[in-house]
């Protein structure tokens, strides 16, 4: 008897794969320029010329032994200390190597996070809309899902619905900011009434909540937005960096945990991370491209594009009368879809070749999700598509 959840995960088809391989059919069909597939995630600039040069250098200068060698399971000591210099400068907080423990992208940071900190039956929360892998991540750290609704009007935090979901079971906050799908930024006021709810709540349970904070989109931030640094308000933060998509290295997986120094047995708390790793088989983050993120660690691909293309799409889906809340940072959009239904919605997309996602996946029906790392050509020539699709249902 095979397991059933692990059956399952590796069968049921995404959403967003299905889409995916029906756009690869269609555009055989119509021509891949008349296919406007806004569908995944995937970071459409190229990583800095200096990536692959600091790869190439060091594959050219380094002992091959020690640079292909498995490092320490925590990472690179150099690297974390270059990691950990990055932080101190960026973000004025204390921050040491030893709180740095280097993982196999965002995902593998969250893995560890939740496995290291959840005893089996303990609560996560999750606000909606959020990123679908989430509730796969928690439930195989044999803890339990909690979904706070959307604030549809800003996609902030409905403070009441937290409020209530908290408990004596809740072991963490997952906070993404800015956030897959809405694209939008948590406020430094919404930070703030989240840090104060939290501490209350802790107190009064005895226990710390922590907030994991799961940061791949950082950097990205439009009209100068400043993405509040979670941990320096709030004590309990852990934080899930990746380097996927600021730096268009979604293949190579590399990322990192920041347990820091003021998190409460802090070093307990660290060494459960790198327990969870170790559990689930990690080893160690990749050898070269650990050295290569920490040397390149204060750069970004040219995100520039894809503020270019959220100006274009919120002003153009406004004027044919989508409703869209302005996303501050990441490419994502998530506009309300035209009919309640959005998975018909999306579905009737299609037959104007437009591949957009239905927000029930994301825990927020009646929106759709909006993947806009594409050409701004691509992103321009769709807007006809969707005037066609708001006609159908005028
Ligand atoms: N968290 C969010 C919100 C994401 O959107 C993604 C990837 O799309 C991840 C985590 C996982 O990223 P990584 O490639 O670093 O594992």
């Amino acid at each position: 008897m095979l397991n059933k959840r692990m059956v399952g995960l590796g069968t049921q088809r995404s959403v967003i794969r299905e889409l995916f391989e029906f756009g690869k059919k269609r555009a055989a069909e119509v021509g891949s320029e008349n296919v406007f597939d806004f569908s995944i995630g995937n970071p459409s600039v190229p990583a800095p010329d200096a990536v692959n040069e600091t790869a190439m250098r060091l594959i050219r200068e380094t002992d091959p032994v020690f640079l292909h060698g498995y490092t320490s399971a925590q990472g690179d000591a150099a690297s974390r200390e270059k990691i950990a210099a990055s932080i101190r400068r960026r973000y004025d907080m204390e921050a040491k190597a030893d709180e740095l423990y280097i993982t196999v992208g965002a995902a593998a940071g969250l893995c560890c996070c939740l496995n290291g900190l959840c005893n089996p039956g303990d609560e996560v929360i999750v606000f909606a809309p959020y990123f679908p892998e989430y509730k796969v991540f928690i439930e195989g750290a044999g803890a339990v899902m909690r979904l706070i609704p959307a604030d549809v009007e800003a996609f902030q935090i409905d403070f009441e619905a937290l409020s209530d979901a908290v408990n004596e079971k809740t072991k963490a906050v997952i906070v993404n900011s800015p956030n897959n799908p809405s694209g939008c930024v948590y406020s430094e006021a919404t930070i703030k009434k989240l840090s104060s709810l939290l501490e209350e709540k802790s107190a009064e349970y005895g226990e710390p909540i922590f907030i994991i904070a799961d940061e791949p989109y950082r950097e990205i931030a439009f009209d100068g937005t400043v993405v509040p640094y979670i941990p320096k308000y709030y004590k309990n933060t852990l934080v899930c960096y990746s380097w996927s998509k600021s730096l268009s290295l979604p293949g190579e997986r590399l990322g990192y945990i920041f347990v820091p120094g003021q998190v409460t047995d802090h070093e307990l708390v660290y060494a459960a991370c790198a327990g969870a790793g170790r559990s689930l088989g990690y080893v160690n983050a990749p050898s070269l491209f650990q050295r290569v993120c920490a040397e390149c660690v204060e750069l970004t691909s040219d995100i520039s594009i894809y503020e270019t293309n959220r100006n274009l799409l919120v002003k153009g889906l406004r004027d044919l009368g989508y409703h869209v809340v302005e996303p501050g940072g990441t490419f994502y959009m998530f506009p309300r879809t035209l009919i309640e239904d959005d998975v018909a919605f999306c579905e009737k997309a299609r037959d104007f070749n437009l591949l957009i996602v239905p927000g029930t996946g994301f825990g927020c029906p009646g929106h759709t999700r909006i993947s806009y790392c594409v050409p701004t050509e691509v992103a321009e020539r769709s807007l006809d598509a969707f005037a066609k699709l708001a006609d159908f249902y005028r």
